[in-house]
């Protein structure tokens, strides 16, 4: 479904106008997980305090420093382990600390040392804070010092286990409900749950209410993720998803400005929560995404959402969803598979991201780098409060530095691809890690700009994990992944504190494993597949073949034998429809190469465009030569309404004036040989193929070359006609008789779409206005499009020969008759025989001529005059794709750097029949080229 569901934003627009106003909704939202995460650095900060005291003072002394209000002290105040001396109304006077008092026994004098007697009393009377910087905190509100001081220090950890559950149960939701509700409810909770906490009345509700808070506000981010992903094309994906973190980051942003104008905890509180109520009153509005719909077969949904979109991207032919999976509903590869019907409505779970090794591995790399980036974001981040100056400003800038990640990690994504960009990020962290060990310590700035660095690098790394790791799942699993995932990074972020502990250790220690760790996330990163400008895959079949390396392929499925999804219909004629290694080898010397490449190449996307004898058969060969691609036909007509469906069928090639005849003869033989096995099976009645024997005769004596055409020697029984023989046709001089093989058009077209479902080859009706608009669903793009090339690639040297034939029901015909040159015929088939024909160079036009119609029943009938007896007489128009030579090719198209690789198979005038299955062999061959190739620089890549 992956590469069809794609197709809708080839059709509805990649970011239209529906996709930027939910994009810029969503991600607005965004910046409330960020405030919430953040929030707690100023609401729960503890400021500088000391015990309280029952009395009036009188005076207070700090050091030197006599002042009458303890306000004044703050200002002086440096250290913890300081102490403030004040003296009472009542003559007694106390000494301070931050959690125990002590009485004076003997102090008349007001000094700060003194060396006498003291009583030690705990702060029963409650403690006095600096409240310079802040009117209240929580810390403040509920005395969270000393003995309690570890109730503090619980609140972040017990706010990220939240973060944590959250990402799990909220990402697992949205694939079983869907991402509106799971959008609708997180972002709701996270007003109501950021009010609430403002009105929290003690430690206990306030920490219980934030770690809903956590859960709704992570649930958010993970599917506000995925949702956008899914609801933007994948020419604008990389951008759109980055930018989700730049608004997170925008959040930590917020918080600053905030933290920096309001002091009073729950003010502030409740300031933040209100910073993104304009989403909350209109996320209602918000649809669910096609994708996620799609998976759940509810297709008349999705079909209301495509046509929204179409709506609000001004698009006036919206694609149908019927289209995208018509073909996929007797799809035997998911049916076997268990990927769509029961199984997309099977409930999905963590163990599925562990299904086979291929997945397996990838999502052990994929936690490792979640966590890796969150411990190293943390471990730079807390290292670089030593910078000073002021804390708003300094939480700005901290925000503000990821700004710029984001925007490399998106050049990086699109230029360089996603792998490329994370595996040089994150080793470049390892090694900033171990430069930083090296600076002298009295190097501060060089330290803080390494710092920085080191803070970058793994922001850029952190940043692209997202987006790669939702390109990495299907949907099915996507959110699961993308939750699983942030769920490491939690872990990374609950850890980090305790890795900074190490620094007790020895103070490079955080360091040090912040680098092993990065270095050994960049190596395993090697190992997972490239996503940039490949389908978001659906299943996880599509998701495992993405990732495929050869020595599974080609150890587990040998050339030649169906894997097990490509399996065919017992009934099917065997020695048909295996290709055979030696005719493969004779038609290319380089094929058992080409083997070797291909099987390493991981499932290669082929689409081949056009649906009539050419592409049919093109498409069949392919996915029969190389079981392990995927391959999909695109069609805007598919049989009766094609040009193959009006020909005659016969086998008695065309010469084309620009092809080798040795090329023509074997296209010929390769062609009559795979229908005459077609029409010894018992599939024969069925597609429509047998034998017949007839005349072929000339007015005039014929020339040496229609004394003996090029292929006499591949139909059957070729011979001069006999005096006795020509008896019959007494305006011709000369002729010849033979038997060759016949296709009811119609039943055959039928019989090869059966063949390519059987072969798991999926079928769409789409019109292909370029080929380009291809290049980011499919590696190799197959143009068998007929005449309709003339208009795609802009051939010139492609014309029409406009053919118009009567099909007429007249079953004592039993031979075939062809005037020598070709223009009246008479081919009996087996519910019709047709009478032909007109040859009409560039005409265009498809309506039929009632006088052609008679004059090809007068010439008929004057060759067999029993015709005038036909009854039910139909008449049938056709352009034959003429040219020179079939184009068959290969060719490199490129634009901006992109590279798409096409083979060419058209033009095959008024011979496609005769020559369709070598030509489609042919066109198999040059497809295994592409493969090689793209092998070949994909292993470049990697180097
Ligand atoms: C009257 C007549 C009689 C004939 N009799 C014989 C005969 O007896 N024996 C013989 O060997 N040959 C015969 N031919 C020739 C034969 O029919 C053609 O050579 C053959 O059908 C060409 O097949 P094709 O698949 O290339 O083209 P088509 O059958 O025209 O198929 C082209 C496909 O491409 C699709 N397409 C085109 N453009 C696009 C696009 N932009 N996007 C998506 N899809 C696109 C079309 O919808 C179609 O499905 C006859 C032809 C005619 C007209």
């Amino acid at each position: 479904m992956a590469p069809s569901s794609e197709r809708l934003f080839d059709s509805l627009g990649h970011f239209g106008r529906l996709q930027a106003c939910v994009y810029f909704a969503s991600v607005f939202q965004a910046m409330s997980c960020g405030i919430h995460y953040l929030a707690s650095v100023f609401m729960a900060v503890t400021p500088n305090f000391v015990c309280g005291i029952h009395g009036n003072v009188s005076n207070i002394l700090f050091y030197n420093s006599s002042e009458s209000s303890i306000e004044d002290i703050w200002t002086l105040w440096t250290s913890t382990e300081n102490y403030i001396v004040v003296q009472l109304e009542n003559g007694e006077i106390w000494e301070l600390n931050q959690c125990s008092r002590s009485k004076r026994e003997v102090g008349l004098d007001l000094a700060y040392e003194y060396k006498g007697n003291k009583s030690i009393y705990s702060c029963s009377d409650g403690f006095l804070y600096d409240d310079t910087k802040w009117k209240s905190t929580v810390v403040t509100q509920w005395d969270l010092v000393c003995d309690r001081e570890w109730l503090a220090k619980l609140i972040q950890p017990t706010f990220m286990l939240g973060v944590l559950i959250g990402a799990v149960i909220f990402g697992d939701i949205a694939d079983r409900l869907g991402r509106q509700r799971v959008i609708w409810f997180t972002s709701a909770g996270q007003f109501l749950f950021g009010i609430a906490v403002a009105f929290t009345y003690d430690y206990y509700s306030f920490v219980i209410v934030r770690f809903l808070l956590a859960m709704v506000s992570s649930g958010y981010l993970v599917v506000a993720f995925v949702y956008v992903t899914e609801f933007v094309g994948i020419k604008a994906r990389t951008w759109a998803s980055m930018h989700v973190h730049a608004f997170f980051a925008m959040g930590i942003m917020v918080v600053a400005l905030v933290g920096f104008l309001v002091r009073t905890w729950w003010v502030y509180q409740i300031f933040l929560s209100v910073a993104t109520l304009p989403f909350i009153l209109c996320c209602w509005m918000l649809p669910e995404t096609p994708f996620w719909l799609l998976s759940e077969k509810r297709y008349e949904d999705a079909q209301k959402v495509v046509d929204i979109m179409a709506r609000w991207n001004k698009v006036t032919t919206p694609c149908k969803v019927s289209e995208l999976y018509s073909v996929q509903q007797d799809d035997p590869v998911r049916d076997r598979t268990g990927d769509n019907g029961t199984s997309s409505r099977k409930k999905h779970n963590i163990l599925d991201l562990f299904c086979n090794w291929h997945i397996a591995r990838r999502t052990i790399t994929v936690w490792l780098i979640w966590f890796t980036g969150s411990l190293g974001y943390y471990v730079f981040s807390l290292s670089s409060v030593s910078l000073g100056g002021n804390e708003y400003l300094n939480l700005f800038l901290i925000g503000a530095v990821e700004l710029p990640c984001y925007i490399i990690a998106c050049i990086g994504m699109d230029k360089l691809g996603r792998r490329n960009t994370l595996i040089p990020f994150l080793i470049l962290s390892a090694l900033i890690c171990v430069l930083i060990m090296f600076i002298p310590q009295d190097f501060s700035i060089l330290i803080i700009l390494a710092n920085m660095a080191g803070k970058f690098s793994i922001g850029v790394a952190f940043g692209l994990i997202y987006l790669y790791t939702a390109e990495l799942y299907p949907t099915i699993v996507r959110s699961l992944a993308v939750g699983s995932g942030s769920m490491m990074c939690r872990v990374g972020s609950v850890v980090a504190p305790f890795c900074v502990y190490l620094r007790s250790v020895w103070i490079f220690m955080p360091l040090l494993l912040v680098g092993i760790m990065a270095l050994l996330s960049g190596i395993l990163t090697i190992m997972l597949p490239e996503t940039l400008g490949k389908p978001l895959t659906n299943t996880l079949v599509e998701a495992t073949e993405m990732g495929r390396n050869g020595k599974s392929c080609s150890g587990k499925t040998p050339p030649g034998q169906s894997a097990p999804p490509r399996q065919r219909t017992p009934s099917s004629p065997a020695p048909l429809l295996r290709p055979s290694r030696k005719s493969d080898s004779s038609s290319s010397p380089g094929a058992s190469l080409l083997w070797l490449c291909t099987l390493e190449m991981a499932a290669p996307k082929v689409a081949v465009v056009g649906a009539g004898v050419v592409g049919l058969s093109t498409a069949l060969c392919i996915v029969e030569t190389f079981p392990s691609c995927s391959v999909t036909v695109l069609s805007d007509q598919f049989s009766p309404n094609t040009t193959s469906n009006v020909a005659a069928g016969i086998l008695i090639p065309h010469t084309y004036p620009g092809t080798p005849i040795h090329v023509q003869k074997q296209w010929f033989k390769e062609t009559f040989t795979y229908l005459f096995a077609l029409s010894n099976s018992n599939e024969a009645s069925e597609a429509g193929v047998h034998l017949v024997s007839g005349w072929q005769i000339f007015k005039n004596t014929p020339t040496p070359k229609e004394e003996l055409p090029f292929w006499s020697d591949v139909v059957l029984g070729f011979r001069p006609m006999s005096e006795a023989e020509l008896q019959k046709f007494p305006q011709h001089q000369f002729g010849q008789a033979f038997t060759t093989l016949k296709c009811e058009c119609p039943p055959y077209l039928l019989w090869l779409e059966k063949r390519l479902k059987a072969n798991g080859v999926q079928m769409y009706t789409r019109k292909v206005a370029d080929l380009w608009e291809l290049h980011s669903e499919y590696n190799i793009i197959v143009n068998c499009t007929g005449i309709g090339a003339h208009q795609l690639v802009g051939d010139e040297k492609l014309l029409p020969v406009r053919g118009q034939v009567l099909k007429v029901h007249a079953p004592w015909v039993k031979n075939f008759i062809r005037d020598g040159d070709g223009l009246t015929y008479i081919y009996p088939g087996i519910h019709s025989v047709t009478l032909g024909g007109t040859r009409e160079q560039e005409k265009w036009s498809l309506s039929p001529d009632p006088g052609t119609t008679k004059d090809i029943f007068d010439r008929c009938c004057s060759l067999e005059p029993s015709l005038w007896g036909a009854q039910n007489i139909e008449v049938k128009v056709g352009l034959r794709p003429s040219r020179w030579c079939v184009r068959l090719e290969r060719q490199v198209l490129s634009r901006g750097g992109v590279k798409l690789p096409v083979v060419h198979n058209y033009g095959h005038g008024a011979g496609g029949f005769s020559v369709h299955r070598g030509t489609a062999k042919e066109a198999a061959r040059l497809v295994g080229e592409c493969i090689a190739a793209l092998q070949g620089s994909s292993s470049r890549a990697k180097l």
